[in-house]
């Protein structure tokens, strides 16, 4: 098949859908391991003239295989507006987004976020000028042409608006301190919820350690542990578990999440000096509600990368239903099936199994009461939506 005759080709192609022929085993043989939707969009968009035409330049791209073979895959770290910046593993990419990825990400509500692993072609030098910011003028540049399926996404609710923070995090550090400020178990649970529900694994880190005198935080890390989570102690200034938290966050692509002031920047700078984030000086203005957040993913001297957020590291519960709280209570899952009502809300009803763990004393009053709040939490969003 001679390149760059692609148009035509394709066009043919579609007519003849359904017959083995050569065109259509090149078209499968092409998108194999790519995007199952690409066919459906297909589909669909035949019966759209103005859909089909972009369709059309869109199968191009794809089908030239000159130049899939040509594109590189890298991980977007940080996006400036429309560009992209992409790490390779060796060296930083000022990426554009192919017009049809970025209609179809729409499609999907959902731009390339920080964290989406991506495939992008590289443009030779003086192709594409202009079209970068000057901040990232110098770096190579490239045309992002497909985004991976995400296995995850980091995200929180923006003024009834779900903003993607980041995608494909492993791991959510949730970190509080032992006190200043005071520590709250019931947020532990929220952002457990969020993770959860994200698709993310969570550990749980309770920063300066030196201020439990009354040894309440060892209880804390301890129902968790009971529970079968990661929950650990911290302590910047005395050098606590440092090396377990470095161990922990080795390989991953991971975030810190909890309040502010809780030593999320310490902790970072602890185990990576070469970070030198800014400790302890977060003005409420940086954390307003119009504040744009951008993430960037910062690369571990020990591998993995850490996502970081200026100024946003707390997240709130983003879009989860009240009946789907349960199934992140993990103590909870095995016993919801032994409740009389199979709609259960296990907050009123008589003859609940979670009730009666909580008087048996097999479930904790506190993760009970966090439950319930977020029960009706949910519950009342949905009304006033
Ligand atoms: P962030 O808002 O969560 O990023 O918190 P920062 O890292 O800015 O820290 C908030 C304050 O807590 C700073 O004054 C830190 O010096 C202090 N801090 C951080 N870690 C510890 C710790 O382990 N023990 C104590 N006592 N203070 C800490
Ligand atoms: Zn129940």
């Amino acid at each position: 098949m001679a390149k760059g005759r692609g148009r035509k080709v394709r066009v043919d192609l579609r007519k003849n859908r359904g017959k083995p022929g050569r065109g259509k085993s090149e078209w499968t043989r092409r998108h194999r391991g790519g995007d199952p939707k690409s066919d459906e969009t297909k589909q669909v968009e035949n019966v759209r003239a103005k859909g089909d035409l972009s369709r059309r330049r869109t199968i191009i791209v794809d089908d030239e295989s000159a130049e899939s073979q040509a594109l590189q895959s890298g991980i977007v770290v940080t996006v400036r507006g429309l560009i992209c910046e992409v790490d390779d593993g060796q060296r930083h990419w000022a990426c554009t987004v192919r017009g049809m990825v970025r209609t179809r990400l729409i499609d999907e509500r959902a731009s390339v976020t920080v964290g989406d692993r991506v495939r992008f072609a590289p443009v030779a030098h003086g192709e594409e000028q202009g079209r970068t910011t000057s901040e990232a003028r110098d770096l190579p540049e490239g045309v992002i042409e497909d985004v991976e399926p995400r296995r995850s996404v980091l995200e929180r609710q923006y003024e009834r608006r779900v903003q993607v923070i980041a995608a494909n995090v492993d791991l959510v550090v949730i970190t509080m301190a032992a006190d200043q400020p005071t520590l709250r178990p019931h947020l532990i649970d929220r952002y457990l919820v969020s993770v959860h529900k994200g698709g993310m694994r969570p550990a749980i880190c309770i920063n300066k350690a030196d201020l439990d005198v009354e040894g309440q935080a060892e209880a804390v890390v301890e129902r968790y542990r009971g529970l079968g989570y990661k929950a650990f102690f911290t302590c910047v200034p005395e050098g606590r578990g440092l090396d377990e938290l470095r161990e922990l966050l080795a390989g991953q692509t991971s975030t810190l999440v909890g309040p502010s002031g809780v030593g999320k920047s310490s902790l970072l700078n602890a185990i990576e000096p070469g970070f030198s984030l800014k400790v302890g000086t977060l003005t409420d203005l940086a954390r307003g509600r119009h504040t744009t957040t951008t993430a960037r993913l910062l690369p571990w001297s020990f591998g993995g990368y850490v996502v970081d957020t200026p100024g946003l590291r707390q997240f709130e519960l983003a879009s989860v239903e009240a009946e789907e709280v349960e199934a992140y209570f993990k103590e909870f899952v095995d016993l919801i099936q032994q409740c009389k009502y199979p709609n259960c809300s296990h907050t009123h009803e008589a003859n609940c199994a979670i009730k009666a763990a909580v008087e048996e004393g097999r479930i904790t009053p506190e993760r009970y009461d966090s439950y319930c709040k977020m029960y009706e939490e949910c519950a009342a969003r949905r009304h006033y939506e």
